[in-house]
């Protein structure tokens, strides 16, 4: 069994506890690899190596980290195709998919390059009589990511291209389910110019991420994943003394108003709830259709619905893949029987495609209506290609639903009025709102969060919060002897 090890001091090592987890083929159901898993000797071992190598990265002329950062934006993007590959083999996503997630991730990649602009501190000059004061960003030290399976190079991108511009050295603990684009991303930074130790891949399951939390040499921790580990990943890191940024899962609204445009609405929907599956933090999980919209747009939308392509990721026919294990294609088929149970409407069942008994972990697209806000249904992230309708009979009726919903990630409203959009994004309680758009994700000059139960902790992740999150400010405040101004003074010292 082909063995997938990590990357430490500059290169690919074996894994030495004996431990491992499987990695599947999602498509044709079969084991394609063996993950090693850290033994606490391993995740003190890559600590160490961090912690050797920020000084020298630290004191590295800020003009060269950029240039390390452009070299790897190259090799990013020339080397796109063959990452896209990697990780449809082991998540399930189609190629372009998988193409589309590394674009937005070379989008953080350019926004680190200039980020020598952003780490501008502010000068002040005579504050008091011969005084000036300036303030600079340092990096932290030794900083780590903890990530998603869902997007196995995005995620990181966002990470680690702010934290090693800023000079910290940067451990990666990637999704033990599709490690292998990790390792890519390591061996591209290498050839990019980034020293040995600087960046750091360790794979590995709740040992690695508990003792990163808790590490004396680690100063801060980024987590993207499911909400009840983000909760306890802040938790456990700030209670350690780290700063921590955690954001968690999801449950995506689009408010579908009944002046939208059904047909675009629909196209909106379907490529926003089953894209990836369904496995994406930002997708619809949930329509809300409001009053007369309902109807046309459920038949719209099953229309299409029913002309996925469903197949592997890697055939080039294919608009859906399977989803990442059999627990949990088993897990998302199970809320069709929820459904069923408690009232709500199965029009579309992925169960009945074919693809659904074949080999692979493949659920065809479902589309659930009449769906109560009590049912699971609704309540759970189901992660999955799984789109639920909810119908709502005012436009205050579909806030109040988002309002009253614990996460707060994405949510978009579909209208031609651009009173009741304005109105919608004054008032509704997420992080990234859409108008006409399913998947606001920030571009990477802004920075990427939720609110509520989908991020813990202040700072939003990359962007200028990125460079935030990877940074200490310090004030120094100066003056040179001038004989002029020069005198003993005991009193406490005031501005003159
Ligand atoms: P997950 O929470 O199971 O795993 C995320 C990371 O945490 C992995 O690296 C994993 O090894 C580690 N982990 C898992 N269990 C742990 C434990 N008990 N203790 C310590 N570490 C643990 O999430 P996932 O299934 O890989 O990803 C899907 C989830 O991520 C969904 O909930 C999705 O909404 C969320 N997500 C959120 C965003 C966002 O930006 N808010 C983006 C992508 C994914």
């Amino acid at each position: 069994m082909r063995e997938i090890g990590h990357w430490i001091d500059g290169k690919a090592v074996a894994g030495t506890s004996g431990r491992f987890g499987p990695v599947w083929n999602p498509a044709t159901g079969e084991q394609a690899a063996q993950v090693a898993l850290a033994s606490l000797d391993e995740i003190n071992a890559a600590v160490a190596s961090a912690r050797a190598a920020f000084p020298a990265w630290r004191r590295t002329g800020l003009g060269r980290r950029a240039e390390v950062m452009f070299r790897f934006r190259e090799l990013l993007y020339t080397n796109r195709t063959e990452l896209a590959k990697l990780i449809t083999a082991e998540h399930g996503k189609t190629v372009d998919d998988a193409l589309g997630e590394l674009a937005r991730g070379l989008e953080n990649v350019e926004f680190a390059c200039g980020a020598p602009s952003l780490l501008r501190g502010g000068f002040s000059e005579q504050v008091s009589t011969g005084v000036d004061v300036h303030e600079i960003r340092q990096p932290l030290g030794v900083v780590a990511g903890i990530t998603p399976f869902n997007f196995p190079a995005m995620v990181p991108l966002w990470m680690l291209s702010n934290a090693l511009v800023c000079g910290n050295a940067f451990i990666l603990k990637p999704s033990e389910r599709d490690p292998s684009a990790s390792l890519l991303l390591a061996d591209l930074l290498a050839q990019a110019g980034v020293p040995e130790g600087v960046f750091t891949v360790l794979q590995g399951d709740k040992l690695a991420v508990d003792t990163l939390l808790t590490h004396p040499d680690v100063e801060a921790l980024s987590f993207v994943g499911s909400t009840p580990i983000a909760r306890y990943v802040y938790e456990t890191g700030t209670a350690a003394g780290k700063r921590v940024q955690a954001l968690g899962g999801a449950k995506n609204h689009m408010i579908v108003l009944p002046d939208a445009d059904i047909a675009a609405a629909a196209d909106a929907a379907v490529s926003a709830g089953y894209g990836s599956a369904g496995e994406r933090c930002m997708a619809v999980a949930v329509v809300a259709a409001v009053g007369d919209a309902a109807d046309p747009l459920v038949e719209a939308i099953a229309e299409r619905v029913r002309k996925i392509k469903v197949g592997p990721g890697a055939d080039p026919d294919s608009e859906m893949g399977p989803v990442i294990t059999r627990e949990a294609r088993d897990k998302i088929a199970g809320y069709l029987d929820t459904a069923k149970s408690d009232g709500a409407t199965l029009v579309v069942d992925g169960r009945e495609d074919p693809v659904y008994s074949g080999p692979g972990f493949f659920l065809a697209p479902s589309l659930v209506d009449n769906v109560s806000p009590t049912s699971k249904v609704y309540t759970d992230e189901i992660f999955g290609p799984v789109l639920a309708v909810v119908r709502c009979e005012t436009y205050t009726e579909a806030v109040k639903l988002v309002e009253d919903n614990p996460y707060g990630n994405g949510v978009a409203i579909f209208t031609r009025d651009g009173g009741a959009a304005r109105r919608f994004t004054f008032d509704v309680q997420a992080g990234m709102v859409g108008v006409n758009v399913p998947i606001p994700v920030p571009v990477a000059y802004y920075s990427f969060g939720g609110w509520k139960a989908s991020l813990f902790g202040d700072l939003h992740m990359y962007g200028p919060d990125g460079i935030r999150f990877y940074t200490k400010t310090k004030v120094v405040t100066t003056r040179w002897p001038d004989p002029a101004t020069s005198s003993v003074d005991l009193g406490f010292p005031r501005t003159r």
